[in-house]
């Protein structure tokens, strides 16, 4: 009698288990499907009637963290098409680190930044933690303005690795700390307590002050300002994802343009980073990351529109790595709605897109290391080979 007891609640726990498992398969179904709310207008750019420059005085580089190809593509199948379709000049980029097949973005951001492949974790240090010089240090100094943004806190590994010198990508208050060795002119995104609530006692804001810089904490805050050294911290940590944090990518990557083009220099370099589509792909979420995909798009716009206009300006959207090894399942246009899948929680080792737009975009054709994104930037922008580091 006891043994059939035990039996019957043997069975009704694994019933019962069953039931649950099910529940999840549904909440996790889902997940993997979006219907887009609102679609955004792409530009209608007549490419071959635009006489661009043969190298540029400008670059503008996005960088989607966790992009590849199915993410890019769920936002084309749900919004109907997408600013990056009007960039004529497309390459692949090859991610793998030098410690891992499988990159961070660390190893990815500093990849791109300096032309060095590095080990996991590290923020613009090579394999033995020597200091790499990045792009965005050989703009400053070649004369140029330099600027950040990001939907992440603007310490955090891919921002980090351009103007940061550190041998762990968590070391935020440090990195936080190397903003204050650079004259960089604008950077925009999270992070705020990094600068103010540190272990040292530094308050880098009142530091930041002193430099001359105008510091606001808020992207509609500072919407007066077009000029001079701006530095917005937009949250305390992260920023709020796609659906909560408003138009703030857009509104920033197009106050950054206005702030470096009014600088007296010789043209500059801007890096804007969609942060999220990344942590989407780590959850597995399709419409967190359509949406992230979408989100930088919109804010590609502002890139393209001031490329058009300036005619000395490079546009160029890639990744550090792909995230989730999402694919596109199923999808209907019309609806804008997509079925996506994934095959991992973490990064893969595939291919990422490069797309490329404006002054010296055919540079860009190919497929080819991460570290040749740095190598094509710093030859195009007439940076001298003897005087790199
Ligand atoms: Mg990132
Ligand atoms: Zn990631």
């Amino acid at each position: 009698m006891k043994n059939v007891l035990t039996l019957m609640l043997a069975l009704l726990f694994i019933a019962g288990s069953q039931v649950q498992a099910q529940e999840d398969y549904k909440d996790l179904h889902k997940k993997f499907e979006y219907t887009i709310e609102k679609k955004h207008e792409v530009l209608n750019i007549e490419y071959d009637n635009i006489r661009f420059k043969k190298r540029p005085k400008n670059i503008i580089l996005f960088i989607g963290d966790g992009m590849g190809v199915a993410q890019v593509f769920s936002g084309m199948t749900v919004n109907g098409s997408l600013n990056m379709e009007q960039m004529p000049f497309i390459g692949f980029s090859k991610t793998q680190s030098a410690d891992n097949y499988v990159t961070d973005s660390a190893a990815g951001g500093t990849a791109i930044s300096a032309g060095k492949r590095t080990y996991n974790g590290a923020i613009g240090v090579d394999v033995n933690g020597e200091k790499l010089t990045t792009i965005l240090e050989y703009s400053e100094r070649n004369g140029k303005a330099t600027g950040l943004v990001s939907t992440s806190a603007i310490t955090h590994a891919t921002p980090a690795s351009f103007i940061a010198h550190q041998p762990k990508r968590s070391m935020y208050e440090e990195i936080a700390g190397d903003f204050m060795n650079t004259e960089i002119d604008v950077f925009i995104g999270g992070g705020a307590d990094f600068f103010t609530k540190r272990v040292d006692g530094r308050n880098l804001v009142l530091e930041l002050n002193e430099k001359g810089y105008r510091v606001g904490y808020n992207i509609d805050e500072i919407a007066e300002v077009n000029n001079g050294k701006l530095a917005v911290l937009t949250a305390v940590g992260h920023n709020a994802g796609y659906r909560d944090r408003g138009e703030m990518l857009t509104k920033s990557t197009s106050k950054a343009i206005e702030v470096l083009n009014n600088a007296d220099s010789k043209g500059f370099f801007l890096m804007v980073e969609g942060s999220q589509i990344d942590w989407g792909g780590h959850q597995n979420d399709a419409s967190y990351v359509t949406g992230e995909v979408l989100d930088m798009d919109k804010a590609l716009a502002e890139a393209l529109k001031f490329a058009i206009e300036d005619k000395r300006t490079l546009v160029l959207v890639t990744a550090d790595h792909e995230t989730g090894g999402m694919t596109v399942n199923d999808g209907d246009p019309a609806k804008g709605s997509v079925k996506t899948g994934f095959t991992t929680g973490n990064h893969t080792a595939v291919m990422v897109p490069v797309f490329a737009f404006g002054a010296g975009a055919e540079e860009f054709i190919g497929v080819y290391d991460n570290t040749e994104i740095f190598e094509k930037m710093y030859k195009l922008f007439k940076f001298k080979e003897k005087d790199k580091d």
